[in-house]
């Protein structure tokens, strides 16, 4: 007799979802430890006095990236073999499956050397979100419907501003491209998730600066090319090109007081 065992990825990942159950344990005993102990190395235990008022912090952000793979099986295995060191929240299907690959409350590391505004540790206040695609694939109907429910249960939750639902490009210019440029930012900024423009009848100001309109908005305009590539990407994505002229601007100075 042959055992068929049908496509349960809770058997396929068992071993892994062992793996996790153990590292949590050891936050979770990390975290009942008194006097307090973590990883600054300070130690004030004798004088230790446990507050009775506190919780989890949150996350503060959302991130969005295309997982540049082939398909969803590659990707839960990628964020389940240790030596890659990299994971997300949440990873989402073309077939809207969505894997919730760790709480919300803990840090993933999606992010990488990233920045927005100041924020440099992105990793520590963020959801990250994979999206299944290749790189260059259009999004599926069903995709977008999962992370619209996804990002309004997230959005509730935590409390999560507007313009802090970003993408992977955004806060990494010349390092990433994703989301690709068929993400429809525009739909989901019309549902409450990150910024849209609207530059009907703006006037530009004398001395408007685009780059400072830029760093306002939180990008990182260290490499003024890659800057303007991952905004373009964002706002402008029938747009390849490095060029800032008063169209652009006015689209940068529309977005500059959404964001400052
Ligand atoms: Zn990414």
């Amino acid at each position: 007799m042959v055992l068929v065992i049908a496509g349960c990825a809770s058997n396929a990942y068992k071993a892994t979802n062992k793996a996790y159950k153990k590292q949590s344990k050891e936050y979770a005993k990390l975290l009942k430890e008194y006097p307090v102990k973590d990883s600054t190395g300070l130690n004030y235990a004798t004088d230790w006095v446990g507050t009775t008022n506190f919780s989890m912090r949150r996350p503060n952000f959302v991130i969005i990236h295309h997982t540049a793979q082939n398909s969803c099986e590659q990707t839960l295995k990628t964020f389940t073999l240790t030596r890659t060191q990299v994971s997300a929240h949440y990873v989402v299907c073309k077939d809207g499956t969505v894997h919730h690959m760790l709480n919300d409350l803990l840090r993933a590391h999606h992010a990488g050397v990233s920045k927005w505004g100041n924020n440099i540790d992105i990793n520590s206040s963020s959801i990250g979100i994979e999206i299944d695609n290749n790189g260059y694939e259009t999004f599926t109907p069903e995709q977008i419907s999962s992370l619209e429910i996804l990002l309004d249960r997230l959005k509730k939750a935590y409390n999560i501003p507007t313009p802090n639902f970003i993408g992977h490009a955004d806060i990494a210019p010349g390092r990433k491209v994703d989301p690709n440029r068929n993400f429809p930012w525009q739909q989901l900024a019309e549902k409450g998730f990150g910024c849209w423009y609207d530059t009907t009848g703006v006037q530009l100001p004398v001395d408007f600066n685009a780059m400072q309109a830029l760093r306002i908005i939180g990008y990182n305009i260290q490499k003024p090319d890659a800057a303007i590539n991952s905004f373009k990407l964002h706002f402008i994505p029938t747009d390849s090109s490095n060029v800032i002229a008063d169209p652009e601007k006015k689209i940068l100075f529309s977005l500059q007081k959404k964001y400052e």
